[in-house]
């Protein structure tokens, strides 16, 4: 590979934040919906089986764990602005 290491970093935070399947259990997902009566936990809208986002409150690079405390369920809107935030973040992170 010829990518830079700003590249290999994005593509290894990416990966962090995008909880894989095997990290969260139907009880996780369970858990969670219930805790929030299946709506989104940044704007309240109801969540659909297709269209439901997990993921955790504190990043496991920030010391977060895989349970369901950590966890919060989403939807694609507000994870896609998740996902921003802490990417802008972690930028702010590398240039101080
Ligand atoms: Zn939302």
């Amino acid at each position: 590979m010829t990518t830079g290491r700003e590249e290999q970093a994005g593509i290894h935070l990416e990966d962090m934040l995008i909880i894989p399947g095997a990290y969260i259990t139907d009880e996780i997902v369970r858990t969670v919906l219930e805790r929030q009566c299946n709506r989104c936990a940044g704007c309240n809208a109801p969540l659909t089986a297709g269209s439901t986002h997990f993921d955790l409150r504190q990043p496991v690079i920030c010391g977060g764990s895989h349970t369901s405390r950590n966890f919060e369920a989403l939807c694609p809107f507000c994870h896609q602005n998740r996902m921003r935030r802490i990417r802008v973040r972690f930028a702010d992170h590398r240039n101080k």
